[in-house]
């Protein structure tokens, strides 16, 4: 729980969205896509997982300091079927690592964002997550993220 006030944190000038976690790319079929960025990556994905509230399931890339996630949907009301129904396959995502999750939803609201879960939620890859919504960001969905210490 972070008790300093955001008013005073503001003036503190940390650095807001540090850089750039990951980026996630949605695709149709998890299996064939893990081939292809192996191909082009020339390594394997480090690891797997299904985060089943999201209905996703996703690999992880390292490719030198960059980390891909690619994402397939395990049911049809995951966002991930919406997203691949209305745009194909394709970039998904853009997730930044921050400090202090709280601290930026709160931040971001304050100059006009909209954040689609207000409460930070568990995502993949030990992660406390957030999604500002792409209306405010140019189309391109944000995600915000947290290492989850411990
Ligand atoms: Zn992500």
């Amino acid at each position: 729980m972070n008790l300093i006030p955001l008013s005073f944190r503001l003036t503190m000038n940390l650095a807001p969205m540090r850089k750039i976690e990951h980026i996630g790319i949605a695709v149709k079929n998890l299996e064939v896509s893990n081939l292809l960025f192996e191909k082009l990556f020339g390594a394997p994905p480090y690891k797997f997982e299904e985060v089943a509230s999201e209905g996703v399931k996703t690999s992880f890339f390292m490719n030198g300091p960059n980390k891909i996630e690619l994402l397939e949907a395990t049911n049809t009301e995951s966002p991930i079927a919406k997203f691949l129904e209305k745009k194909g396959e394709g970039i998904h995502h853009i997730a930044f690592d921050v400090e202090d999750i709280i601290y930026e939803i709160a931040r971001l609201q304050s100059e006009g964002f909209v954040v689609l879960n207000e409460i930070p939620k568990k995502g993949a890859d030990n992660k406390l997550v957030a999604f500002l919504h792409p209306k405010n960001t140019n189309g391109v969905l944000i995600e915000l993220c947290q290492e989850i210490v411990g």
